[in-house]
């Protein structure tokens, strides 16, 4: 009697092994292959959200490693919400921020420490496939970023070249997953500005102070992040390509980011912010304040 009670328990234990193997999604855990994406959703995430996510995660990985030879070294954790109060949720819990400032979120998605990613299930980016891999390569890139500057980039990087970087390179996993091109999401991003009516106040997005600045910027509808995926593109067609912002990512690691911007790209940043504030001026027309200075 007792053997038979044995048995039936290791057959109940090899049962239960069997199926958390075969099928991580009943653990609540999805991974990815090859493992670049842990994502551990919250109850009521479809099925087909964490599919995009997992090919998100993979044309990330694929398109690197292609490429560049790069491999994100860690896997990442991927907290998918479900709603707006899940959102909050885990910026309290992963974070430690209080409740309150829960409550005046505004992004899609963060990449946070512990190499963990938290996403917005409110957000309207996860009506699409394209929009999904394209905000998972953006938050997967932070920490590509962090990867290449040796722990030294995030808040010592330019805040536009940091996320205009993510989103130029998510664009570029979106072509290289058929989704989209680079140039049509650049197209994109312009119309965005445009057809809002707000002459981009460009002096106002590079005078900022930090990440709040950013936001404030964000906050008053003068689009940051178009306008910095505009930038990048811009710098990477007039000098050197996609190569060298990696190139810029590598020398963060040893020196400050205005050397490694002229060591990388031959120029000064505020050479570069006025050439670009002139390019746009052309481009989109109306008056955009040229002087620009080195605190973003
Ligand atoms: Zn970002």
């Amino acid at each position: 009697m007792k053997n038979r009670k044995i048995s039936w328990l290791r057959l109940a234990l090899a049962l239960f092994l069997a199926v958390c193997f075969i099928s991580p999604v009943s653990m609540g855990i999805v991974q990815s292959s090859p493992a670049v994406l842990t994502i551990v959703p919250d109850p009521g995430v479809p099925d087909i959200v964490l599919k995009h996510i997992t090919t998100g995660g993979d044309l990330f990985s694929a398109m690197f490693k292609e490429k560049y030879g790069l491999n994100l070294e860690k896997t990442v954790r991927l907290i998918m919400t479900a709603d707006r109060k899940g959102y909050e949720a885990a910026h309290v819990r992963y974070r430690g921020i209080t409740p309150e400032q829960a409550t005046r979120l505004r992004s899609n998605g963060m990449s946070i420490k512990n190499n963990t990613i938290l996403l917005n299930g409110a957000s309207d980016r996860f009506r699409s496939e394209q929009r999904i891999v394209l905000l998972v390569a953006h938050e997967l890139f932070h920490k590509m970023q962090v990867q290449l500057a040796e722990g030294k980039g995030g808040a010592r990087d330019y805040v536009w070249l940091r996320e205009g970087g993510c989103n130029y390179f998510a664009a570029m996993v979106g072509e290289y997953g058929g989704l989209i091109t680079v140039d049509q999401f650049v197209q994109e991003q312009l119309n965005t500005v445009k057809n809002t009516g707000i002459t981009p106040a460009l002096n106002r997005l590079l005078k900022h102070k930090g990440p709040d600045g950013w936001y404030k910027v964000r906050a008053d509808g003068l689009h940051p992040y178009e306008n910095a995926t505009v930038m990048v593109k811009y710098l990477a067609d007039n000098y050197g390509g996609h190569e060298k912002l990696l190139s810029y990512w590598k020398a963060l690691a040893k020196v400050d980011r205005a050397t490694a911007f002229s060591q990388t790209f031959g120029l000064s940043h505020d050479q570069f912010l006025a050439e670009f504030a002139k390019y746009y001026q052309k481009l989109l027309g109306g008056s955009i304040p040229v002087s620009v200075s080195e605190t973003l």
